[in-house]
C-alpha cells in the first residue's frame, strides 16, 4: 500500500511546488486545452498541455503587444511615431525594433520596416487595392530606407526623417508567437503548439515525445505540399497567396521589393522557414521570398542557423539539407519532386 501511494505524493508534491522559487515542474496533462483567439488581423490557435487558465493568460499578452505594435490602431505606439515622427517605445517595441533592424541589415534591406507607405499605396492595408501612379510610387520609395530610422537603445526613443512610417507587420506575430511560448515555459508547460495564422511555432515535442507534424500549405490551392516534423521550433511561411488583388489580369501580392517599391516577382510563390526563433523566421520569411531563391541559397549558406522550404513558380519545392529527414511530400500534394540544397 504505501509504495502504491508514492506516485501520487510526487505528483502532489510537483504540483504544489509550482509557486516556489526553485520554479515549476514539468508536469504535462495528456489532455491539452485548446483555444482561437482573433488578434493582429488574422486567426490564432492554440493547442496547450497545461492549465485552462493560460489560454487566458496568452489572450492577453497577444492583445497587450497589438496595443503596441498595430499599424493602424492610433493609440498604439508604432501609430505614435508614425504620426509625430518620433516617440518613446516600451520595452516589449524596443525588443523587437532592434532584432528587426538587425534582420534588415542581415538581410541587406530585403526586409524594410520603412516600406509601410508603398505597402498602403498598393492598399494592403486598406483595403483599397490598386495599382498605384509610378510618380507616387517613385516619390514614396525615395522615403524607403530602414538605416535611417533612430533607435535610440538607452533611450527607447525612435526618431523617423520626414515622410518616413514603419510597420512591424512582417515580424510582429512571429515575436508574439515567442513571447507567448515563454509565458508558457515560465508556467511548467513543456507541450504545446501555437498556430498564429499560418505561423505555427512548437513548444517541445507531442506529450508522447514524438515531434509535432506540421502542414506546408499549397500555394498553388488547397491543402497542403508536405509535412515537417519539428520539435521546439517555429515554421513560419510568407506566401503570395496570403493576400493579393488582381486586377487586367495580374496579381499584385502584398509583399513589396523594397528596390522597385512593387510586389516582388522573384520565382517564388512562397517561402517557409525553419528555425528557433519566430521572430527571426518570420522576417526572414518575407526577406528571403524578395531575393528569390538563388540569393535566398547563397543567403542559408552564409547564415546557416534555419532551414527553409522554398516554392518556386514553375512548380519546383527546393529544400536545405537539414530537413531531408524531417520534409516528406504530402498525399495530396501536386508536387512529386523535391530538390535538396547543400552546403557548397
Ligand atoms: P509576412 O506575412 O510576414 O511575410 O509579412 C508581410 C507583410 O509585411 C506585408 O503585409 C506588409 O505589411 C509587410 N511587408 C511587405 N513587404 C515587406 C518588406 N520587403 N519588408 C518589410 N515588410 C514588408
Ligand atoms: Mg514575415
Amino acid at each position: 500500500m504505501k509504495r502504491a501511494f508514492a506516485p501520487l505524493l510526487l505528483l502532489t508534491l510537483l504540483l504544489t511546488s509550482c509557486g516556489s522559487q526553485a520554479g515549476p515542474e514539468p508536469v504535462t496533462p495528456t489532455e491539452p486545452v485548446t483555444g482561437t483567439v482573433f488578434a493582429m488581423d488574422t486567426v490564432m490557435d492554440f493547442t496547450i498541455y497545461g492549465e485552462e487558465t493560460l489560454l487566458a493568460a496568452a489572450e492577453s499578452r497577444i492583445h497587450a503587444l497589438e496595443a503596441k505594435l498595430s499599424v493602424t490602431e492610433e493609440s498604439s505606439e508604432i501609430y505614435a511615431i508614425n504620426h509625430n515622427g518620433s516617440g518613446h517605445v516600451s520595452a516589449d517595441t524596443a525588443d523587437l525594433l532592434d532584432q528587426a533592424l538587425a534582420l534588415c541589415g542581415q538581410t541587406g534591406g530585403a526586409l524594410d520596416l520603412s516600406i509601410y507607405p508603398v505597402v498602403r499605396a498598393w492598399g494592403f492595408t486598406t483595403g483599397d487595392y490598386g495599382v498605384p501612379e509610378t510618380e507616387e510610387l517613385a516619390e514614396l520609395l525615395a522615403h524607403v530606407d530602414y538605416t535611417k530610422i533612430d533607435f535610440d537603445r538607452k533611450q527607447s526613443a525612435v526618431t523617423l526623417p520626414p515622410d518616413m512610417e514603419i510597420d512591424l507587420g512582417s515580424v510582429a506575430k512571429g515575436y508574439t508567437g515567442d513571447q507567448i511560448l515563454s509565458l508558457l515555459r515560465e508556467a511548467g508547460v513543456t507541450s504545446a503548439l501555437l498556430n498564429l495564422g499560418g505561423n505555427v511555432q512548437a513548444l517541445g515535442s507531442k506529450p508522447d515525445g514524438s515531434p509535432w507534424r506540421i502542414g506546408v500549405q499549397n500555394p498553388l490551392g488547397d491543402g497542403y505540399i508536405g509535412v515537417l516534423e519539428v520539435t521546439d521550433q517555429a515554421v513560419i511561411t510568407s506566401g503570395g497567396y496570403e493576400r493579393y488583388f488582381v486586377e487586367d489580369g495580374e496579381t499584385y501580392w502584398h509583399i513589396i521589393d523594397p528596390a522597385t517599391g512593387a510586389p516582388t516577382h522573384s520565382g517564388l510563390i512562397s517561402v517557409t522557414i525553419i528555425g528557433g526563433s519566430g521572430l527571426m523566421c518570420d522576417g526572414l520569411s518575407t526577406a528571403l521570398f524578395v531575393m528569390g531563391l538563388e540569393d535566398a541559397a547563397q543567403f542559408w549558406r552564409e547564415t546557416g542557423n534555419f532551414e527553409a522550404v522554398f516554392v518556386t513558380e514553375d512548380g519546383q519545392i527546393t529544400i536545405t539539407e537539414g530537413l531531408t529527414d524531417r520534409f516528406s511530400l504530402a498525399d495530396e500534394s501536386p508536387f512529386d519532386e523535391v530538390a535538396v540544397l547543400y552546403q557548397e
